[in-house]
């Protein structure tokens, strides 16, 4: 259910996609390198020990000595049957040995049908052997048999050897091809690795600096008006609830166009830079300073009665009256107009807050610039608890803490 919800959103298919290949090719990966593992380690010292065994331990098959009696026929057969039994034992053995392994080659196992071969001619001529000693004409192929058998079991278990000496040369090759591709496939998941994080380190910059670009203004760093509106409405609903004064401030410059015609269009952005560098840096922590337009910014100052504002307002005032800009020509002097107001707990929107500020900023233009005006919201419940006179008293009133 879930798994075919996902399926239909075009991202999770993809994963899925990606996930399925990523898991199928970790399980064909896997299985060849437990296979070529198991290949490479597989042990055969037991069965070389075998072979090596039969060879030293097993009876010559011996002549017959020339004085032909009954009792030198009787011990001549013993011979024989000793020979075959012993043989028979160790031929069983290696064969039992060998189908415990699971990866002998091809011609290992091709050797495996004369073990067969001879395993049944054994088991044959010991009949032969219980029947010889009352027919002593047996004896005669009885040796003949023993000794093409000796012949033969050498010959094949000196090919065995060679096999096994062949089947451990390309075990330490395979594990050298192994230990190889292990070092490859590591680099690959490591370099793979490096990759993810570095494609999510880009990614997070990249979202972070999408982030910044959103929020703030490429020319002066400051906050732009996207953010300052979104810091407005949580602001003035955390005053409501908090039942505290928000004051904002819009300034404006003062014939700033004089600046562009002047000086040029470059000059006037440094300017801009540096006023906004300036105000910033007056600017408290808990207040945000944006700039909202071409040459005109907005202080957002929560809990703060209009006192406060109308005293930031007068420092930001004097500062940029006084301030000398730095790789300008000497003798460019500025001045701001500012427009104060204040909300409360009252229901105001930064919308009706920002047409009271812009309306005292319009007051200040129009009595002279280099001035600050205050402009204050009507209250809108006035007899819930303060009359009209105590509301603008109270935001007029120094707060406790400036
Ligand atoms: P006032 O005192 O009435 O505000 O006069 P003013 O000249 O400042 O106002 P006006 O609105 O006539 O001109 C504002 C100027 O600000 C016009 C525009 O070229 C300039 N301006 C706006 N944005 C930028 C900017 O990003 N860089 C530069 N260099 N100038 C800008
Ligand atoms: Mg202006
Ligand atoms: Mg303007």
């Amino acid at each position: 259910m879930i798994i075919q919800r996902l399926w239909h959103q075009s991202r999770w298919r993809l994963t899925m996609i990606f996930a399925v290949i990523f898991i199928a090719m970790s399980a064909i990966l896997g299985n060849y390198v437990n296979n070529a593992c198991q290949r490479a380690s597989a042990d055969y010292t037991s069965l070389i020990s075998d072979i090596m065994l039969a060879q030293q331990s097993i009876p010559q098959p011996r002549l017959p000595t020339t004085a032909r009696n009954h009792q030198a026929n009787i011990q001549h057969i013993e011979n024989i049957g000793h020979f075959f039994s012993v043989s028979k034992k160790h031929l069983d053995d290696i064969k039992n040995n060998i189908e415990h392994h699971r990866f002998l080659n091809a011609n290992v196992i091709s050797l495996s049908n004369h073990f067969y071969e001879l395993h049944n001619r054994f088991s044959r001529l010991n009949l032969v052997v219980q029947a010889a000693p009352s027919r002593p004409e047996l004896i005669q192929t009885l040796q003949h048999s023993a000794i093409e058998l000796n012949n033969k079991q050498e010959w094949l278990y000196s090919e065995l050897l060679y096999e096994l000496q062949g089947l451990s040369q390309q075990q330490r090759l395979a594990m050298q091809r192994l230990s190889i591709s292990m070092s490859v496939l590591l680099v690959l998941v490591f370099s793979a690795a490096i990759t993810l994080c570095m494609a999510v380190l880009h990614l997070r910059h990249q979202r972070n600096l999408m982030q910044k670009l959103m929020l703030t203004d490429e020319l002066t760093g400051l906050y732009n008006r996207r953010h300052l509106v979104n810091v407005a409405l949580a602001a003035l609903t955390q005053a409501q609830r908090d039942k505290t004064p928000l004051s904002l401030l819009v300034l404006d410059i003062d014939y700033f166009k004089s600046i562009n015609d002047s000086y040029g269009h470059p000059t006037g952005d440094e300017v801009l830079r540096q006023i906004s560098g300036r105000l910033g840096n007056l600017s408290r922590p808990s207040d945000i300073f944006a700039r909202i337009g071409g040459e005109e910014f907005c202080l957002l100052m929560p809990n703060t009665y209009t006192y406060d504002a109308l005293q930031v307002a007068d420092r930001f005032r004097l500062e940029i009256e006084n301030m000398q800009f730095e790789g300008i020509a000497t003798g460019v002097r500025l001045t701001i107009s500012i427009g104060v107001t204040t909300g409360t707990g009252d229901e105001h929107t930064f919308e009706q807050l920002y047409s009271f500020a812009d309306k005292a900023l319009y007051a200040a233009k129009t009595n002279g610039r280099n001035r600050v005006e205050s402009m204050l919201p009507p209250i809108s419940h006035p007899a819930s608890n303060l009359d009209e006179k105590n509301y603008f008293h109270q935001l007029m009133s120094q707060s406790s803490d400036s």
